[in-house]
């Protein structure tokens, strides 16, 4: 999945219905609540624990599986890989900038940024921090800090706009040098999107699993 997509992004499509799961994170290995969340067509916001007896209805049926997804990380580091995204994203536009093949710019802005000021944080105060301090709840600012919308970018002498081949192949190169760059910081699945599908059902008893 594009990472620039909410990683909540059943969320974002509507209702849905959630299974909490204990589960071990698979970064800091320790045992957390995990959410499943899944459709059925017919949801508000149900929640069920695993395992946990349920009425079918109109939308969940006990001869059907259901397509859900669940987080392979457990919140405080997602937070933590979200951060260093974040500042694998200005490492990667700083090394751009000093091979020349990137001009970057805040919108609004007559000045183009340096490698150092953009490793620096020079950048839009908005995305040198990805998260508010007071609010656990909030959502990493990085899936919304798509780089054209809070910048103005030339790549080897083309402005970029997206979709256009400038703007294709910034994304590619930006894309794979922050991978590389979190790789190296000791996440092994890089930019992937951290999330893992899985399948949701009622089996005979009508108790609720996951597989
Ligand atoms: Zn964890």
């Amino acid at each position: 999945m594009n990472p620039r997509a909410s990683w909540r992004f059943l969320n974002a499509m509507g209702m849905f219905r959630s299974v909490l799961v204990e589960r071990t994170c698979e970064h800091c290995g320790e045992s957390k609540t995990f959410e499943i969340q899944f459709k059925t067509g017919f949801d508000s916001c149900e929640t069920y624990k695993l395992g946990e007896l349920v009425a079918p209805d109109e939308g969940l049926h006990a001869d059907q599986t259901y397509k859900g997804c669940i987080d392979r990380f457990c919140d405080s580091c997602i937070r933590e890989w979200a951060v260093d995204r974040q500042s694998a994203m200005r490492e990667s536009m700083a090394q751009l900038v000093e091979a020349n093949w990137l001009q970057v710019r805040n919108k609004g802005s007559e000045h183009w940024l340096s490698a150092g000021e953009l490793r620096t944080g020079k950048m839009d105060a908005s995305s040198a921090q990805p998260w508010e301090e007071d609010s656990e709840e909030k959502e990493p600012s990085i899936f919304v800090m798509a780089s054209d919308v809070h910048f103005d970018l030339v790549w080897k002498g083309v402005e970029v706009r997206f979709p256009n081949d400038a703007g294709r192949e910034f994304d590619r190169e930006l894309e794979e040098r922050i991978d590389r760059v979190l790789r190296d910081q000791g996440w092994p699945s890089g930019r992937d999107f951290v999330q893992r599908d899985l399948l949701v059902y009622l089996d005979e008893d009508y108790r609720i699993r996951v597989a």
